[in-house]
Order: structure tokens, then C-alpha cells, then sequence
């Protein structure tokens, strides 16, 4: 038996936003609202197509023009952070789903949640940068956190079922060690933005693209996965599978590893986070495991890419230290796509964050300040 869930879409437009949108479609789920940052044109096609009864850009400009533009429906459109905080926090709503990029996608977050609304989360950056707050927000109203990024849903999939002792001694992501795997520092050096942007199994928005070539992404998951599953960081390892078919691991204390499988498609777990905890058919492709016949594993690079225990770090520091890296981050990867520093800066630049003392996180005031602060930090060069 199918079960419709009513749709509130952050970040509709991006590379999740729009395979979120094909999901919805193929499940017949309604869309109840859609919000962007600035590309009107293609909101306003999605806008025609899935006729929500709101929309939001966070681009005040932005929100002006696509009000003008979809003036002959029945759509009402707000604008700036508050409008898609109010989208986020719709009492119609069955699930918000955010894949927004970046820690713009926090306040959003913090609001679905307060407004009881179970939250499908792509935007990792609001864990990394809000862990706690965000973790025990979701528990005091009493609605889930479900992962859409593929390795968290890997665990989430694998630790359904699993008993109310869940033993577990770790949890094992992989990471396919992006466009630079094999490669030194000193290669490193000269790449330019196109390179870092050519990644060889997944097809994702800039900012993330260029995380993985960095292997920010996976200390940024380590993070994630510290709050979604409440693992300390010593017993979450990183393993590089080239492949990008297993999708995680976890471990019991009986050594009995479980991973979850399947052709690299984000479509997978976007669906089980919209349908959970029911499984539906997917239009992604079937796994065929004798196509593919060799899967291979390696110890991840840390000197080459030293983001990851630079995550690992940040996680130990606490407070608003993990914020205040991921901001540095976001700042640092914006000025490498302008061509403005060069690739190794990027690591640099947020590991210069941990020279500095970090205030204690207890609101959502506090995550915002480092967050400012650390963007000016590297403004400043
Ligand atoms: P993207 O750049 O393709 O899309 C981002 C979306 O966010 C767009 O709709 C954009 O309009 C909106 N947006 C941008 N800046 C905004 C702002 N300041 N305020 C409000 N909205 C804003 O990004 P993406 O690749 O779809 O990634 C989205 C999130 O999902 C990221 O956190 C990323 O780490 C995570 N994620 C992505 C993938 C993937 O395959 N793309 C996989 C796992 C996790
Ligand atoms: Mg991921």
C-alpha cells in the first residue's frame, strides 16, 4: 500500500532539489513549497510543473522577479531567510526535505524541527555546524533527523532492525577519494577549479564537488555521522572504495560487519528518506555485482588530504570550533572556484581556524557569530 507525505523542498534547484523533485514525482507525493537562492528560470519551470502553493527565494531581487513571473497562479511567494524559515516550519507539511548547500541551511532547519516536521536532510553543514543544538532539537519535539547523504543512509539502512543494545564498536565510511586519489601535495598545487570539478563518480553541485576533491567532505561527514548516530569519533573510520558501490559499513562488537550496496545514485536514499520507513520501486538502476566484478579498498591519504583529521580535530575541540572550520570552508572554496587562492589553501585556511579559541555552542546565536567571524578570518587573508 502507498503513503502520500506532503513535501516542503528546500533548495529545489540544485543537484539534489531536482532529483528530489524527479523522486516526488515518480512517488506522487505533493509538493507543497519549493525555495531557492537566485535561479528564477528554472523554479519558475518547476513551479509550472508542480504547481506548489508557495515558494521562497532567499534572494530578495530574486523573489521580486519570480513573483512578477508566476503572477497567473495561485502561488504565494516570500523572500529572504525568514520566508523560507516560515516554508520550513508549514503546519501542512508532512516532511521537509533541505538540500540547501551550506550552513544557510541551518536556521531552516532549526525551524522544520521546531515546528514538529520530521526533516530529510541533505544539508550536511547544518550537523556540522550546529551538532548538538540541532540533535537535541529534533529529540525535544520529537521528530527524526533522515539522512539523504548516501554513506549516512548506508548506516541508517543498516541499523534498521538492530537491537535496542546496538553493540555497535564502529561505523565504516567510505569515501571514493575524489578527482586527486593518488596523488601528492606538490601535484596539487597548480590545479585549477575545472580540475578539482571533475569528479569521477558523482554529478553534484560546485561546493560539494569541490569538498570531495578535498576530502573536506568526508571530515564533514565524520561530523555528520558523529551526530546522526551519536558515535564518538574514534570509532568512526574512513575507508577509500573507489567504486562508490558500498555506500557504508557498520561493525558489531561480534565483528559482524553490515554494508549497504548499490549503483552510485543519489535517487536511492533521497527516496528512503521520503518514504521511510516504507521501501518503494526506484527508476535507479539495478546493481549487478558480476558487471562490476572487483571492488577496491584503500587507507585514505591523510598528508595529501589532511581535511579529514582536521574534522576529526575540530570534533575534539567542540563547541562552536566545528562551526568556525566549516565556515572557513564555505569561505575558502568561494574564493578558490574565483580562481582568488589555490587549491592547498582551502585545508589551509580552515585549519587556521584551530589556532583560535571557540566560544561553547548553546544557541543558535552562538553557531551564527563563529560562523561570521571565521568568514571574515579568511577574508582577511
Ligand atoms: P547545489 O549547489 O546543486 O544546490 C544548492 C541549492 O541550495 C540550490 O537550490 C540553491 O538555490 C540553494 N541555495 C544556495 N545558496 C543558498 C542560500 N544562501 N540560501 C538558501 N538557499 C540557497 O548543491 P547540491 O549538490 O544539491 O548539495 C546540497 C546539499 O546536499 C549540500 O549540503 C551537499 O553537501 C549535500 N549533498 C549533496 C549530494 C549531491 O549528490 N549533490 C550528495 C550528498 C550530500
Ligand atoms: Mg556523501
Amino acid at each position: 500500500m502507498s503513503e502520500t507525505k506532503r513535501l516542503v523542498l528546500l533548495g529545489s534547484t540544485g543537484s539534489i532539489g531536482t532529483q528530489a523533485l524527479d523522486v516526488a514525482e515518480k512517488l506522487g507525493y505533493p509538493v507543497l513549497a519549493l525555495t531557492a537562492h537566485r535561479q528564477v528560470d528554472v523554479i519558475e519551470a518547476q513551479i509550472r510543473k508542480f504547481r506548489p502553493r508557495y515558494a521562497a527565494m532567499s534572494d530578495k531581487n530574486a523573489a521580486a522577479d519570480l513573483k512578477a513571473r508566476v503572477a497567473d497562479l495561485p502561488v504565494t511567494v516570500l523572500s529572504g531567510a525568514e520566508g523560507l524559515c516560515e516554508l520550513a516550519a508549514l503546519p501542512e507539511a508532512d516532511v521537509v526535505l533541505n538540500a540547501i548547500v551550506g550552513v544557510a541551511g541551518l536556521r531552516p532547519t532549526m525551524a522544520a524541527l521546531t515546528a514538529g516536521h520530521d526533516v530529510a536532510l541533505a544539508n550536511k553543514e547544518t550537523l556540522v555546524a550546529g551538532g548538538a543544538l540541532v540533535t537535541e532539537t529534533a529529540k525535544a519535539h520529537g521528530v527524526r533527523l533522515l539522512p539523504v547523504d548516501s554513506e549516512h543512509s548506508a548506516i541508517f539502512q543498516c541499523l534498521q532492525g538492530a537491537p535496542v543494545e546496538r553493540a555497535l564498536k564502529r561505523v565504516i565510511l567510505t569515501a571514493s577519494g575524489g578527482p586527486f586519489f593518488g596523488k601528492t601535495r606538490e601535484q596539487l598545487a597548480d590545479v585549477t577549479a575545472a580540475d578539482a570539478l571533475r569528479h569521477p563518480n558523482w554529478d553534484m553541485g560546485a561546493k560539494i564537488t569541490i569538498d570531495s576533491a578535498t576530502m573536506m567532505n568526508k571530515g564533514l561527514e565524520l561530523i555528520e555521522a558523529r551526530w546522526l548516530f551519536d558515535m564518538p569519533p574514534e570509532k568512526i573510520d574512513i575507508v577509500v572504495h573507489r567504486e562508490s558501490i558500498i555506500h557504508s559499513l557498520i561493525e558489531y562488537d561480534d565483528n559482524a560487519v553490515l554494508a549497504q550496496l548499490g549503483l552510485p545514485d543519489m535517487r536511492i536514499p533521497i527516496q528512503y528518506a521520503l518514504t521511510y520507513p516504507r521501501r518503494v520501486a526506484s527508476p535507479a538502476e539495478t546493481l549487478s555485482l558480476a558487471e562490476i566484478g572487483t571492488l577496491t579498498f584503500f587507507e585514505p591519504d591523510n598528508v595529501t588530504f589532511p581535511a579529514m583529521d582536521l574534522c576529526r580535530r575540530a570534533l575534539t575541540v567542540g563547541g562552536t570550533a566545528p562551526a568556525a572550520v566549516n565556515a572557513a570552508n564555505e569561505a575558502a572554496v568561494a574564493l578558490f572556484l574565483k580562481g582568488e587562492i589555490g587549491f592547498l589553501d582551502i585545508t589551509a585556511k580552515a585549519a587556521r581556524m584551530l589556532a583560535y579559541t571557540w566560544p561553547a555552542l548553546n544557541s543558535l546565536d552562538d553557531v551564527l557569530a563563529a560562523d561570521r567571524e571565521a568568514r571574515e578570518l579568511v577574508q582577511k587573508g
